[in-house]
């Protein structure tokens, strides 16, 4: 491979060093966790430590912390009727989503399909708190579901004022993080979440390990996703993936110490790739740039531009950029966040997401830069795509 420079950062991250050294202290421990034995205590001496370490990132207690195996999978344990806070057994009635959450909240965990609503955002791609508002007054005591910002556009949603518009309705509230820790600042009193998942791939731990967080213990899941040994105090069965979870912790540590300079960082060198951007192309479109969004994160169209033959374009030119959301398929799916946002099919299938981290430099940005002075012309006349 010649060279190359990553601009995928919300697809997945690479893996800090740091928790490359914790991966592979954990691997060294034989025990099981759960095992009485030095070997066993040894290994559940790192779990806890990197509870601990999670759960500071997002100002909770280490107690409030559940491993998961994914953020996926964090996502599909929180959404359940069965959720009790304080003793109380009632269902929840309903859950209500906004109209651009991941797809794994859009699945609807364990709710029926019929109990499940969308709420609308604004053409900026923030949900509508006047919506909310209307939504939560037709379904008491909700669960409502809200990503604190989106993968695709980066926008940061209103969860504070959400929080406040929920609880004053009885509900309750889970904020996807995943794309926010590290990048925003994500403390869970101040955000007002019952509820908070992380994945730690999108920080830099390894793929393949998720957090779902309470805001305290009179949270409780009584349907368990994951039943038998009773691991993650019976909330997620299973030996736990000891050395991801000592990753994700020590990744947690370092996005916590790292955040303010890396998010100043960030946005330096994404404005000067959207002003690049525009500069040489003034028709480039920038969605969400009307709201506060991630430091990091840029998605863009240019009329006439077809999403996959931009990202195959870039990545021979030696940059890895993506048309929205990663999907498992590899196949590009039309965006169901730009559609929300009010956004014209023709348009939506021309969005490239250009995400960066903590390696992503000046160069990097100005060689895109190049690449795009190089590629846009041919890319905006792209048969059957309206410019
Ligand atoms: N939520 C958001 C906003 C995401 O961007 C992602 C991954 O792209 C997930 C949840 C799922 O996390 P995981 O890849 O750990 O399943």
């Amino acid at each position: 491979m010649g060279e190359r420079s990553y601009f995928d950062w919300n697809a997945t991250a690479p893996l800090r060093d740091a928790a490359r050294v914790a991966f592979d202290a954990a691997l060294a421990i034989p025990g099981n966790p759960s095992s009485v034995h030095a070997e066993g205590r040894a290994a559940r001496r790192v779990v806890e430590a990197a509870r601990e370490q999670v759960a500071t990132l997002v100002g909770a207690r280490a107690a409030d912390v559940f491993f998961t195996a994914s953020g996926t999978e964090a996502n599909m344990a929180a959404l359940t009727p069965a959720i009790e806070v304080a003793g109380d057994k009632r269902p929840r009635s309903g859950l209500l989503l906004s109209a651009i959450e991941h797809v794994s909240v859009r699945a609807g965990g364990r709710f029926p399909r019929t109990a499940v609503a969308e709420i609308a955002v604004n053409a900026d791609g923030q949900v509508s708190l006047d919506a909310l508002t209307e939504a939560v007054a037709q379904s008491p005591r909700p669960l409502v579901s809200l990503m604190l910002a989106n993968n695709e556009t980066g926008v940061i949603q209103p969860v504070a004022a959400a929080a406040a518009i929920v609880h004053a309705a009885a509900g309750l509230l889970h904020v996807d993080a995943v794309q926010a820790a590290g990048r925003i600042e994500c403390d869970m009193a101040r955000l007002g979440a019952d509820l908070l998942t992380l994945s730690a791939h999108k920080i830099g731990g390894p793929k393949g390990v998720g957090a779902l967080i309470r805001r305290g213990e009179d949270i409780h899941f009584p349907d368990p996703l994951v039943r038998g040994g009773g691991q993650e105090r019976g909330l997620r069965a299973g030996t736990e993936n000891v050395a991801g979870i000592a990753a994700f912790g020590a990744a947690a540590e370092v996005v916590r110490r790292e955040r303010l300079a890396e998010a100043e960082r960030m946005l330096a060198l994404r404005d000067l790739l959207e002003a690049g951007l525009k500069a040489l192309s003034p028709q480039a479109i920038i969605f969400g740039a009307g709201a506060e969004r991630l430091p990091n994160t840029t998605l863009f169209a240019l009329p006439g531009m077809k999403a996959e033959t931009a990202v195959i374009a870039f990545d021979l030119e030696g940059f890895a950029v993506s048309s929205g959301a990663a999907c498992s398929s590899g196949k590009v799916q039309p965006s169901h966040v730009l559609a929300a946002m009010g956004v014209s099919p023709p348009l939506t299938r021309g969005a490239v997401r250009v995400s960066l981290g903590w390696s992503t430099t000046t160069v990097d940005v100005e060689r895109f830069l190049g690449a795009w002075r190089k590629l846009a012309t041919a890319l905006s006349k792209e048969p059957g795509i309206a410019a």
